[in-house]
């Protein structure tokens, strides 16, 4: 099982909670919120508490399990994608959606070397492309 692995890896013991929680996030490519993992894991685990899941969700974040990232509201939302990319973010759908690209990643880093920044190392870059959604019913969709 992949998620006890996981788990193993990054020194946690895998309990029954760890791993229904991290099997959900991992299993879920929409950027959940505390409260959506809080309601999929009630289904299998009816005792948890909301404040278990989040405690859970803070750690699997601060060993790198999974990432985490903010709405434009401030509400955090976990992200299993730890391949380096951006996010699309669509105000009137309320969606996260993930955006990778290798020729704009590599353009983005280029252009911060040649700009020599100073007094400052950069760890990460990430693009955030905010808008709306023109039609709500249709997926977003870059070429
Ligand atoms: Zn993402």
């Amino acid at each position: 099982m992949i998620e006890k692995n996981l788990l193993m890896q990054a020194s946690l013991k895998a309990t029954h909670q760890r791993v229904v929680i991290l099997s959900i996030v991992l299993n879920c490519k929409n950027h959940p919120s505390t409260e959506f993992i809080y309601e999929l894991t009630k289904k299998r685990i009816p005792s948890i508490s909301l404040a278990t899941v989040y405690k859970t969700l803070e750690t699997f974040s601060s060993r790198g399990l999974i990432s985490k990232t903010l709405t434009l509201e401030g509400q955090a939302r976990y992200d299993s994608n730890l391949e380096a990319h951006g996010h699309i973010y669509s105000i009137n759908s309320n969606e996260i959606i993930d955006y990778a690209n290798e020729e704009l990643n590599s353009l983005i880093s280029n252009f911060f070397k040649q700009k020599k920044v100073k007094n400052f190392h950069i760890k990460k870059i990430s693009l955030n492309i905010i808008g709306d959604k023109i039609d709500t019913e249709k997926s977003i969709e870059i070429k």
